[in-house]
């Protein structure tokens, strides 16, 4: 069978882009040179998936920030406040800012954790395209791939739909169709054979809405006389698959790995003009293909068939061989770009599956399921999902607060000082008690600052954790880390995300001795701080082999140890946070619900067996849930922070709408900025708290953690913040 691939890893094995990329952003480097970096990672991307043996190599998804922000160029949307500046600059500046311009806004692509820029269109018009910077990527790829070279275009119904649009959709895809009608007729010109059409949108819950627009520009492109592969994933099609496969394309490509396209094509039936891209490889796990499953996958797939991979590789790490001081037995299974794509071609020859059972075979003799913790799951009964009393009983037996109680996140500034001392450790140039003693001082510091303003509830800083998921990680078994595994985050943020690879446990405490040493400096409350288990889960690679809501339970199971230890400790308020909780949503509605049961219920299962006198906080970073409430009042916190400082009052209407039953504490700290809020701001936060919810509900905080700020910028915020509850008391 033929094989393709739908992009590749492009930051370089060595992180180079990022290194590039600030070399230049610091004057270090000039733009040839960064230029050079590009090339040289395009091409060897291009030369791995040539040596793989893959027959139709998608190129043109190389890119200095994003590329999302490259289509937006080429197609001459860039917005009225950047055209002042040219090429680079301006690139740039639509990704991070200038002095007096603000950046395009950033999210999540789908469900991964990449994070593309936002178009902005507020303007029926372009201001006429350019392509020859993809031209010129396209061509290089040909002198290396021949015709195996596929170039991948952005869809424009994918391109608008994730668009701030200011104007009509039909409108502005009218403007845009002739420019990729162009775009293909040049393709034809330079002698490409197939061109991807990347639509992902098409598996939204809302792609039925985008049918006009999906047919008129798939008739527009069908005239440029070029094979067109129409490629869709992260999803099955659901209701859109009927008339979907029924557009004027050769090749429709769709993910095998998520959702169920295989019902979908036995229900329907796949029409025998149209060559199927089975994407059997799943492009964003860490694992390589089970045989059983994929073998039968494989002989349901129709005849005209070829192979592929379910997405775009650039949600995986470069490769798995240098990972050289992980076990043997769990390399074996795993798989990063490079493996998959051996995985690909071994697939496609279509025999022998036996490396891949044996090394499954291997990996579970080095990795038997742990009897402890599967006994412990299967002792779960309704009861550990409860709380023994409801809130109004429980919560006159809690700690005594005054009116308007004001707390923080967790973390407090990570100053170079902070930073210095964890690597010292990690270098090993001081032991352990040493390293220990530091972070002590910094944790007295610490309370001394919030004892000193005034706060009500304290917490340690969260100095020892380099990051919130990893620190946790580090501390339970059945997690892993790679030391090159870097997938792109955004720009020029890279992240190594651990990898769950068997059951989890929690072999020692992992808090309670900070904690401890907070609290012997103060007599106010310290807050036990824990990263909750969908946000442990959602933030790293799951294991292939059980299903997440499995995973989110043996970790909420070893949560709930450490919150029992922090109880004997001595904690009388613990906050669990789920920043992840919303961004785990699946990408078809009719899926929310059944994620949003077993999520709350990991949540529910970590926090359930405590006292009725601990005080249970969580804390999320995300403004918009008016659409997820039901799920955040199951949750059964005591206590709620969410971001809010940047948002007006559409959130407090909602809680209040929805009778929301407990303690909320909307930010009033917008602590992505450096500004300090005025006393003013701070009052007007508090004055929409008090038109919404009931006084006896509120708390006072920043939106999140303090980590990224300076000391000068937060204390006296957090000194406003008391001056004012102090008032409104
Ligand atoms: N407790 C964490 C902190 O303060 C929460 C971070 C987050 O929500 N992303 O840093
Ligand atoms: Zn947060």
């Amino acid at each position: 069978m033929q094989t393709q691939t739908l992009g590749y890893p492009h930051i370089g094995r060595k992180r180079d882009i990022k290194r590039a990329l600030e070399a230049y952003w610091n004057g270090k480097l000039v733009e040839e040179e960064l230029w050079a970096t590009f090339w040289q990672v395009a091409e060897t991307g291009w030369k791995a998936q040539l040596d793989a043996g893959i027959d139709r190599i998608g190129v043109g998804y190389s890119t200095l920030y994003d590329t999302v922000l490259d289509w937006i160029v080429r197609l001459g949307l860039i917005p009225a406040r950047f055209r002042e500046l040219k090429d680079l600059a301006c690139y740039f500046a639509m990704a991070r800012g200038a002095p007096g311009i603000p950046a395009l806004d950033m999210t999540k692509w789908f469900d991964t954790n990449y994070h593309y820029l936002v178009p902005e269109i507020d303007e029926v018009g372009a201001q006429g395209a350019d392509f020859s910077d993809f031209l010129d990527l396209v061509q290089r790829a040909q002198a290396i791939l021949g015709e195996r070279a596929v170039p991948i275009v952005l869809g424009p119904v994918t391109l608008l739909r994730l668009a701030r649009l200011s104007v009509d959709f039909g409108a502005i895809l009218d403007v845009l169709l002739p420019l990729y009608v162009e775009l293909l007729s040049a393709l034809k010109i330079l002698g490409v054979q197939e061109v991807q059409i990347h639509e992902p949108v098409l598996v939204l819950s809302d792609a039925a809405a985008l049918r006009p627009h999906i047919e008129s520009a798939f008739t527009a492109f069908a005239k440029a006389g070029i094979h067109l592969n129409l490629v869709t994933y992260f999803d099955d099609l659901g209701d859109t698959y009927p008339w979907i496969v029924t557009l004027p394309v050769e090749v429709i490509s769709l993910d095998f790995t998520r959702g169920d396209t295989l019902s979908l094509i036995q229900s329907y039936g796949w029409p025998e003009d149209k060559v199927l891209g089975a994407g059997v490889v799943d492009g964003r796990s860490v694992w390589c293909s089970r045989p059983d499953t994929v073998r039968a996958l494989l002989a349901q797939l129709p005849e005209n068939a070829r192979l592929g991979m379910s997405s775009s590789l650039q949600f995986v790490p470069y490769g798995v061989a240098c990972e050289t001081d992980l076990p043997p037995a769990l390399r074996g299974v795993l798989a990063f770009a490079e493996e998959k794509l051996a995985d690909l071609t071994l697939l496609s020859a279509g025999d022998d599956l036996s490396t891949l059972e044996t090394a499954w075979a291997d990996f579970y003799d080095f990795a038997p399921a742990n009897p402890m913790v599967q006994t412990a799951v299967q002792a779960i009964t309704d009861q550990d999902f409860s709380r023994a009393l409801p809130y109004p009983e429980r919560r006159p037996l809690q700690v005594k607060l005054p009116l308007f109680p004001t707390t923080t996140i967790g973390s407090f500034p990570q100053t170079s000082d902070v930073r210095r001392l964890r690597a010292r450790f990690r270098r090993g140039d001081i032991t352990e008690t040493e390293y220990q003693a530091g972070i002590d001082a910094f944790i007295a510091y610490t309370i001394g600052v919030q004892d000193g303003l005034g706060l009500d509830v304290l917490v340690h800083g969260e100095f020892e954790r380099t990051d919130m998921v990893e620190y946790f990680a580090q501390k339970m078994t059945g997690f892993v880390f790679t030391s090159d595994g870097w997938v792109q985050s955004f720009g020029s943020r890279y992240v190594r995300p651990p990898i769950i690879f068997a059951d989890v446990s929690r072999p020692a405490p992992m808090t309670v001795r900070e904690f401890k040493v907070a609290q012997s400096y103060t007599r106010k409350p310290v807050k036990g701080m824990l990263t909750g288990p969908v946000t442990i889960l959602n933030w790293s690679y799951p294991r292939a082999d059980v299903t997440r809501q499995e995973i989110a339970y043996q970790i909420a199971l070893a949560l709930r140890e450490e919150i029992a230890d922090l109880e004997v400790a001595g904690a009388r308020v613990i906050q669990v946070d789920e920043p992840a909780l919303r961004e785990g949503l699946p990408l078809k509605r009719s899926r929310w619900n059944s994620y949003l049961t077993w999520a709350v219920d990991a949540f529910r299962l970590a926090t359930g067996k405590v006292k009725s006198e601990t005080q249970i906080h969580t804390h999320m970073c995300y403004s918009e849930f008016g659409d997820i409430l039901a799920a955040i009042d199951r949750l059964d916190a005591d206590v709620i922070s969410i971001e809010n400082a940047r948002s007006g009052d559409q959130m407090l209407r909602a809680l209040a709408e929805y009778g929301y039953p407990r303690e909320v504490g909307p930010g009033v700290y917008d602590i992505h900025s450096p500004v300090v809020p005025l006393i003013a701001f701070i009052e007007d936060k508090l004055c929409m708290f008090v038109q919404h919810l009931k006084p006896a509900q509120i708390w006072v905080n920043p939106d999140c953690g303090l980590k990224t700020r300076a000391w000068e910028e937060v204390i006296p915020a957090l000194r406003g913040i008391i001056e004012v509850v102090r008032k409104y008391r």
